[in-house]
């Protein structure tokens, strides 16, 4: 095993968004992904529900538009040969957690990437509904979450993720992703999503 340390990226205590411009995007947080028996389990998902119930509470009581992605497999798809046979549409592990359950009005985009952007509707929505800025939550973090907010920050939208938001297989991946976001794609990595403020 090689041991290298993790370069230094910016962490910020606080960031403000204007409501109206900005997006929530819960990225996968479904069963097999979030609950020990699902198929493609990652234990420390099951931290972040709390703190993406809260970031989700904000948002709505601020009319902030809110997306899922919904990770979609079909009998055969050859990410099968990867990962294993994993939300299959359908089953119990495909669908949303309870605890994060979409309300009314929010917008689930089911995709069959990493990329919450390919092949999706999603960059069309974003810019109908004039957003700018992109908080994006979820698992698994050097995956789909990296993936989306690298398609979200090459379309320009800001991106903006709290570290109690996301979740990955090793610490390696974690603290590559948060450099990564902060470093490449200029995004803005923020300690809580208690330092996650609205305003009109
Ligand atoms: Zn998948």
């Amino acid at each position: 095993m090689t041991t290298v340390p993790v370069p230094e990226y910016e962490v910020k205590e606080k960031i403000t968004l204007k409501a109206r411009e900005t997006a929530v995007i819960v990225v996968d947080m479904q069963n097999d992904f979030v609950k020990p028996q699902g198929k493609l389990y990652v234990p420390t998902a099951e931290e972040t529900i709390e703190p993406i119930r809260k970031l989700l509470g904000k948002a709505r009581a601020h009319g902030v538009k809110i997306f899922y992605t919904q990770d979609t497999h079909y009998d055969g798809d050859p990410e099968f040969e990867i990962w294993g046979e994993h939300v299959k549409h359908g089953t119990w592990g495909w669908q949303i957690i309870d605890e994060l359950k979409p309300q009314d009005g929010d917008i689930v985009i089911v995709k069959t990437r990493y990329d919450g952007f390919y092949g999706t509707p999603l960059d069309d929505l974003l810019k109908v509904y004039g957003i700018k800025n992109t908080v994006i939550v979820g698992t698994v973090a050097n995956i789909c979450v990296l993936h989306t907010a690298a398609s979200a920050a090459l379309r320009w939208y800001k991106v903006v993720v709290p570290m109690d938001g996301v979740s990955a297989l090793t610490e390696f991946d974690y603290h590559a992703t948060l450099r990564q976001i902060s470093w490449l794609y200029k995004g803005v990595v923020v300690k809580s999503v208690d330092g996650i403020e609205f305003t009109s």
